[in-house]
């Protein structure tokens, strides 16, 4: 099995570094990690891995790389294979691009929306340094062998991009098929690659290469604790509490420091690896009516 198996990591460019270190610390309780030598990147963690997401000082406020993980030394040289026979282009990062993102080796390489991936094997897992969470948590961040969570990302075609991802071994489609008020349907690709119901999607249109980042709790009370802290702070909820009909998760969406959404949820079934079609959530996720052309999700489109 030489195909990608997790989404270790998500590394984001944040033009407000100091903002992103307390709304990451306050509001979802990651711990954040400051090194000496890199004062433009801050590390967040919520396991054992020596991050789960990057941030880097940048103007772009938008992800600036999505790790997907391989299994090992003969997986890392199989894709690279696979990504050869298909004409699909990539770099293989030297040792100090795979030192800085503490993995042991890495490629680079776009999928056919543009989104910047990197494929890699071997992560620093810091067993000594148990997750320390920035604010008091009921339970704790469901990562294992789900991944750091699940993003919507920008597409050009959702034909182009299961095509894409099935190379790397992904499985999915469309799981939702949404009425829109011009009388036409939405339609919304899920691609998984372990028992996290879905990975990546792709449906709404997007200028950012990110639409939103899922982060799993283990308990429904941290849904909670963060919709009250979230309520009183100024980053806005803009989709309310509700439940997916797809992965079941019970969750809502704010706006982070860098105008993509955060989407915190609990209680997600794992992947079915069997097709299923929806045409709205099963209840609430109301979209906020403040939600304008300017934010990145389309506000007729439940997902
Ligand atoms: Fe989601």
């Amino acid at each position: 099995m030489s195909g990608v198996t997790e989404l270790g990591y998500v590394c984001f460019g944040v033009s407000n570094l100091a903002e992103w270190r307390d709304f990451a610390a306050e509001l979802l309780g990651l711990e954040v990690v400051a090194e000496p030598k890199e004062p433009n990147r801050l590390y967040l963690r919520n396991d054992y891995w020596h991050h789960r997401i990057i941030l880097e000082q940048n103007p772009v406020d938008d992800l600036v790389a999505a790790g997907l993980r391989v299994g090992g030394v003969e997986e890392f040289a199989g894709i690279q294979k696979t990504l050869k026979d298909a004409g699909i282009a990539f770099e293989v990062g030297g040792r100090d691009l795979a030192a800085e993102r503490h993995v042991l080796e890495i490629l680079r390489l776009s999928d056919p929306a543009g989104n910047p991936l990197e494929i890699f094997h071997g992560p620093n897992i810091e067993t000594y340094k148990p997750f320390l969470p920035s604010r008091r948590m009921h339970g704790r961040y469901l990562t294992a062998s789900g991944g750091v969570g699940h993003m919507i990302m920008r597409h050009a075609g959702i034909d182009a991009q299961y095509r894409f991802y099935k190379l790397l071994g992904m499985r999915g489609g469309v799981e939702y098929k949404v009425p829109t008020p011009d009388g036409n349907t939405a339609e919304v690709l899920f691609m998984h690659c372990n028992d996290r119901d879905h990975t990546f999607a792709f449906g709404p249109p997007s200028k950012k290469s990110i639409n939103h980042l899922m982060l799993e709790v283990d308990n429904l009370d941290d849904v909670f604790m963060t919709h009250e802290l979230v309520e009183k702070s100024k980053y806005p909820i803009m989709i309310s509490l509700g439940r997916h009909a797809n992965d079941q998760m019970f969750s809502f969406y704010f706006a982070s420091p860098s105008g993509f959404l955060i989407e915190v949820g609990w209680g997600g079934r794992p992947a079915t690896h069997q097709s299923e079609y929806y045409t709205r959530d099963t209840y609430g996720h109301v979209f906020n009516s403040r939600m304008g052309p300017g934010m990145s999700i389309d506000k007729e489109t439940r997902v």
